[in-house]
């Protein structure tokens, strides 16, 4: 993950890093670091912790220049200390550089630096580029770019300093993320348009294996031979001023009040005419589908943990969900009869990115359910269809989880409609309850709001918690718990609701709490079933459902729905807990330790 800046013009550039690695935080923020181009050469200020520390030791005298990268770190080798932020050097100090991403031969290269008698001064991967990059300087960065990169397994995104060029910055990219964008003080690189978007909207994306020079006024662009290459910036139309609080206490909180009007933006232009409409992502020769295969990560693997239910219930088109990390190594079973869709909000998680490239060589029919426009996996994709999210700031996702959802809900029911899999009248059913869905996300959160906090009052000083639910119920128990793991640092784990006795069962204990979820009817007597196994073992139970009858020592009542929605109403009350639970505990709620939002390292 980790975000990066470059920037080469006319204006000090220690205020621009430092305003857009602001924008990048949310990709790390466990150490941060910047180094620009000075009159005594190039000079780096970093720190560890939170990008405010880099900030407070830039307040005491940032280095001077017009030309700087910077970084914030998610660091996957070395602890974060200063020592191990970037930016890094090489030996001879020639070449300064920041990183995103990792060197997976790292420790071959560091033992072939040490025996020609260089020696890392960091515990990171990224060291051993500098130290590369110094080795084999051919007086001219490209060509030295050249030599070295084919020299590095792994994945990187690289922004680069060079002594003897001081009013460039270089920059390189393979499986990480990487942005341009030319605005009148200068030239800027970053990996995400975040960061770019307060210069400009017009943003060239370099793809993988290719190069860029940026100066003052141009930004060159060329391929792994150093052929020029001619590029074209895509506008791109996002929400800057996003980024706000807007009066919440928290972006989460604003987020999931956020999430009935996002799945609403959603749905609208799907929902056309009594059917769906998917646009450019409508489904081609839908007769031929034999599997349906969801791939994503975290929450994004949870949507499709629901999604295959609810493909198999609309469609009976045999459908799985498989984490993208396990898939990409896993033997090929897709081909040209498999959709395969694959769920991430960035469109840059490299795992899924990964896992998308595997399934697109293996000629499976690939549809992508991303929220930002035009990114690697929106345009690796067969087909994309965007969730209208917005910008979400917490790193513990809620409306992005919501929005792709809803799009699974359309994509479920175009299947269904086209290969005429459920009767006419069960499809309106089913629409109709979909387009009701926003209006009921409203009510659940508003009802939601008090239980949810009594229940986190009780809940808050436990270690372990247990979530319950059986099919799309346990999709809802999974994120739930999540929700809780990320934010609130409480232990907790979804069980579907049956298996629980073949084993876990054994960690109940009086007043252990199990939170189930309880709202699909047809499962409903075998739930109740094991939330008395619970009981009798001395659980807290606490339970979401919208039975109006079910009994429980608590009980949060949310609206029913059709069966295959209720998951999207489940999951808020749950958010909401895992919410005030962290709150209680004094937890950072946005930035929870040791994450980050956009996963782009395997
Ligand atoms: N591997 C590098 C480090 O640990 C960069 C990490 C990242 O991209 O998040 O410093």
């Amino acid at each position: 993950m980790c975000g990066i800046i470059g920037y080469a013009g006319v204006e000090p550039a220690a205020p621009v890093l430092l305003n857009a690695l602001e924008r990048l935080e949310y990709r790390g923020y466990d150490s941060a670091g910047l180094a620009i181009v000075g009159a005594q050469g190039i000079e780096r200020l970093r720190a560890q912790g939170r990008l405010r520390n880099l900030r407070g030791k830039a307040e005491s005298g940032a280095p001077e220049g017009v030309v700087g990268i910077g970084h914030t770190r998610w660091a996957t080798h070395g602890a974060p200390t200063e020592q191990n932020a970037h930016p890094h050097v090489g030996a001879k100090g020639l070449y300064t550089i920041v990183h995103n991403g990792i060197i997976e031969n790292y420790a071959a290269l560091r033992d072939d630096l040490r025996a020609q008698g260089i020696a890392c001064a960091t515990d990171t991967d990224t060291e051993v580029i500098a130290q590369l990059l110094d080795l084999y300087d051919a007086g001219s960065p490209l060509e030295t770019l050249r030599k070295v990169l084919p020299l590095l397994a792994g994945s990187y995104a690289l922004a680069i300093l060079y002594r003897g060029e001081p009013d460039s910055v270089y920059a390189a990219r393979l499986r990480s993320p990487l942005l341009a964008c030319l605005c009148p003080s200068g030239a800027l690189l970053a990996s995400d348009a975040a960061a770019l978007l307060p210069h400009s909207r017009e943003i060239y994306r370099m793809a993988d294996g290719e190069l860029a020079r940026l100066r003052r006024a141009e930004i060159q662009f060329f391929d792994a031979s150093l052929n020029a290459v001619e590029k074209q910036p895509v506008a791109i139309d996002r929400h800057v001023t996003a980024a706000d609080k807007e009066g919440w206490a928290h972006f989460m909180r604003k987020e999931m009040a956020e999430q009935p009007e996002t799945v609403r933006l959603t749905l609208e232009p799907l929902l056309k005419r009594g059917g769906v409409d998917l646009g450019e992502a409508d489904l081609k020769n839908p007769g031929e589908i034999d599997r349906v295969l969801f791939l994503g990560c975290g929450s994004a693997w949870h949507v499709g943990v629901a999604g295959r239910l609810v493909i198999e219930e609309l469609t009976g088109i045999p459908a799985s969900a498989e984490l993208a990390s396990e898939f990409r190594s896993a033997p090929i079973t897709v081909n040209r009869n498999t959709l395969v869709i694959v769920i991430s909000q960035s469109g840059e998680t490299a795992d899924t990115l990964m896992a998308l490239r595997r399934a697109n060589e293996a000629g499976a029919r690939t549809l992508g359910i991303i929220n930002v426009v035009g990114s690697s996996i929106a345009q690796e994709s067969g087909s994309v269809l965007y969730t209208k999210a917005g910008l979400e700031v917490a790193v513990a996702t809620t409306k992005a989880y919501s929005t792709q959802l809803a799009a699974v809900y359309a994509v479920a029911a175009r299947l269904a409609q086209l290969r005429g899999s459920v009767s006419e009248g069960a499809l309106q059913e089913f629409l109709h309850a979909l387009a009701a869905l926003p209006d009921q996300m409203e009510e659940t959160l508003q009802s939601s709001e008090s239980p949810a906090l009594a229940w986190a009052q009780a809940v808050h000083k436990q270690e372990h918690a247990y979530y319950l639910g059986r099919q799309l119920d346990y999709a809802a128990a999974l994120e739930g718990s999540l929700k809780l793991k990320e934010i609130s640092y409480i232990h907790a784990e979804a069980y579907a609701a049956g298996e629980l006795k073949h084993g876990t069962i054994s960690l109940i204990e009086p007043g252990t709490p199990v939170i189930c979820a309880c709202c699909r009817e047809d499962v409903l007597a075998k739930a109740l079933s094991n939330m008395e196994e619970v009981r009798a073992r001395g659980a807290d139970v606490f339970a979401v459902t919208s039975d109006p009858q079910l009994r429980a020592a608590h009980v949060l009542r949310i609206p029913k729905t059709h069966p295959l929605l209720g998951v999207s109403l489940a999951v808020l009350p749950l958010q909401l807990f895992a919410y005030h639970c962290a709150r209680l505990r004094g937890c950072d709620i946005d930035k929870p330790r040791s994450l980050a939002k956009s996963v782009t390292v395997e």
